[in-house]
């Protein structure tokens, strides 16, 4: 019989940083039991991010790598799949070969990025059991969102990527009081459908996490029963949260 071998590099904080674990979680993976590691840093700066304790690169990682490996060998049996999130995990140099060594322990693995790297996503693809993708507004709207210029082309060349893979995904959006209007929405809809997406959701925006959580109830735009009709008809899936 021939046998496989698998040689496992060591992963230093400088190639994945830890920033936090979620041991057990079952709605960050649909269908399956999964941890999440959080992926310290990420280039861009949304309002309503609700993981700012994990955007700065620079911060110490507060797990390493072996440690989540040795936690994740004690959970083979309890859990499905590692979800790594962050942060923006597509920032670390060292995810793919993360990303391996967690598959060769027989998880399945699933990604939340925002898309800021589509060359990274590209090559981590073939190694992807599903990816969560943030596509956060219709292009014309993204840098006031991130507060980056060009962000749109890197987000929506990856869910080009993403779409035309075989991955499962999702694509989610979330819905921020100020800065996305019902007709933003439904122009990035249009979108969307233009690039055959099939599965999407829309979440409302925990406005907790942003510098203005004293906006006014009534900027927040929410969608009734019609909208999600009319949106949900563009898709394969579609949900409200
Ligand atoms: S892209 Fe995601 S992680 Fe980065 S700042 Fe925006 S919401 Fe937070």
């Amino acid at each position: 019989m021939m046998s496989v071998s698998f040689s496992r590099k060591k992963l230093s904080s400088e190639l994945i940083r830890i920033g936090g674990v979620t041991p057990f979680t079952t709605i960050d993976y649909p269908g399956e039991l999964s941890a999440v590691l959080f992926l310290q840093g990420c280039p861009w700066r949304c309002d309503y991010c609700h993981n700012k304790d994990f955007i700065e690169r620079q911060q110490a990682a507060s797990v390493g790598w072996e440690s989540v490996l040795d936690f994740l060998r004690e959970r083979k049996t309890l859990l499905d799949a590692v979800v790594f999130s962050g942060g923006e995990p597509t920032l670390q140099t060292g995810l793919s070969e993360a990303i391996q060594q967690v598959r060769h322990l027989g998880f399945k693995i699933g990604l939340h990025t925002a898309g800021v790297y589509p060359k990274r996503l590209k090559k981590l693809l073939p190694w992807l059991d599903w990816v969560g993708l943030d596509i956060k507004a219709p292009k014309s709207r993204y840098s006031a969102i991130t507060g980056v210029s060009h962000s749109a082309e890197r987000a929506w060349e990856s869910a080009k990527l993403l779409t035309n893979s075989g991955v499962d995904y999702e694509i989610r959006t979330t819905l921020h009081p100020k800065l996305i209007s019902r007709s933003d929405l439904y122009q990035l809809v249009d979108e969307l459908k233009k690039m055959n997406v099939r599965h999407y959701s829309v979440q409302k925006c925990n406005t907790k996490y942003c510098s203005d959580s004293n906006s006014d109830e009534q900027d927040f735009v929410s969608l009734d029963q019609d909208d999600v009709g009319r949106i949900g008809g563009n898709f394969s899936s579609f949900e409200y949260r």
